[in-house]
């Protein structure tokens, strides 16, 4: 198939991925401890504090997906008996507390009402009246395309000595994070999103803190692969540059990693997160102008990876879907259970641009067009452009 053939990738993950990226994933695989390999190894972890603005964190690239590194989270740092707090903003917020009670933990679970942000005020009541070890939540839950005030939770979770678990999987390397001066313990993420690697890597950042906590355990880890124990050591020789092995590394994805954030670091953190508000700012923009509804309640609390706008009235979501996909964009359907049929998600993270989302913009039009619904062509194209082109978008 010819590039230009292509339907348009434009879910919330896994995204398109920069030619460079794939072309180190294609490159002939080299032994696990080839020098060049180590080299690669150890660079991927460096740049991971930077663009997690960790500085004396722990990195972990371990292969499998982000449900491992949620897992890897929760084996490490939870002992049976433990009290956690889940913040819920939808499905993987949800999921969090079914994976900490296979640990043995005491879960309590602060949900908001599908589309609400997290508000910090119940948390600190909440963390006032128990005595809990840890705290998880997600920083844009991806059923919803609702973000939370990750800083805030870095800060509440000082301030009451919790520990504070992130799950960044739609947001790192595109929503602005500052993990240590946040105060956050551990910062998870995926290879597929933002970080712009096809699917394969858990990626996590731990501070000094939660390694603290990991290491007063009493009893073992009851994961054997999720293991720090185990996982310590190898992070350690590859960034000093030393062969080491537990489990064969998933190379071309750690070799592709490397150059990923290597662009990453490139384009500059600040600008990166500027191009995903901008894009965020023009995808609501059009979705408004196309009168249609959005699962995150305020503008203010809206994901800048993806959109999650309703389906018109009257419209078959799998008939629109299928009619812009004909138009050349693919979106994502639904996920949150509670109102899987009212809505479909747009990703526009990493190597999107202001191209691919006018291009997804126009695609949505021809869809609703070719189902009937009220639409003039154009009206969403205008409204994105007309937040692309001006200085004085809303910096949230
Ligand atoms: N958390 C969030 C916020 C996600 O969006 C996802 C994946 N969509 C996950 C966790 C789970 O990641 P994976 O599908 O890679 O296991």
């Amino acid at each position: 198939m010819a590039m230009k053939d292509r339907t348009l990738l434009m879910i919330p993950g896994p995204i398109e991925f920069e030619p460079a990226v794939l072309q180190a994933l294609g490159a002939p695989t080299p032994s696990h401890v080839a020098p060049e390999f180590i080299e690669a190894f150890g660079r991927a972890i460096e740049s991971m504090r930077k663009v997690w603005d960790a500085p004396t964190g722990q990195p972990f690239v371990i292969a499998g997906s982000g449900t491992l590194a949620m897992d890897i989270a929760g084996a490490n740092l939870v002992e049976p008996g433990d009290r956690a707090l889940v913040l819920s903003t939808g499905v993987f917020g949800d999921r969090f507390e079914d994976l900490l009670l296979r640990y043995g933990a005491a879960v309590d679970v602060l949900r908001f009402p599908v589309g609400q942000t997290v508000d910090f005020d119940r948390v600190a009541h909440k963390l006032s009246g128990g005595k809990y070890k840890l705290m998880t939540a997600t920083h844009v839950d991806t059923s919803t395309g609702v973000r939370i005030d990750a800083k805030q939770l870095g800060e509440l979770g000082q301030q009451h000595r919790v520990l504070s678990i992130l799950d960044g999987v739609c947001s790192v390397a595109a929503e602005e994070i500052h993990q240590e001066e946040w105060g956050l313990d551990v910062v998870l993420t995926a290879s597929q999103k933002a970080i712009g690697v096809p699917p394969g890597l858990a990626l996590l950042v731990v501070s000094c803190r939660a390694l603290g906590a990991f290491e007063a355990r009493k009893h073992p880890v009851t994961n054997y692969y999720a293991d720090w124990e185990k996982w310590l050591p190898i992070m350690k020789s590859y960034e000093d540059r030393e062969p080491s092995y537990f489990g064969t590394p998933a190379v071309n994805l750690v070799a592709a990693l490397d150059v990923s954030l290597g662009q990453i670091l490139d384009e500059g953190l600040q600008a990166r997160f500027t191009r995903h508000r901008k894009l965020g700012q023009a995808c609501r923009a059009a979705i408004e102008a196309l009168q249609l509804g959005q699962i995150p309640t305020n503008s203010l609390h809206a994901a800048n990876t993806l959109s999650a706008p309703t389906y018109p009235a009257e419209i078959s979501g799998s008939f629109l879907l299928r009619e812009i996909r004909n138009a050349g964009a693919v979106f994502a359907g639904g996920l949150h259970p509670e109102i899987k049929e009212k809505y479909f998600r747009i990703g526009h993270m990493g190597a999107a641009r202001a191209g691919d989302l006018l291009a997804a913009v126009g695609a949505l039009e021809a869809g609703l067009i070719a189902c009937g619904a009220r639409c003039q062509a154009g009206t969403g194209i205008a409204a994105a452009q007309q937040v692309m082109i001006s200085q004085a978008y809303l910096a949230n």
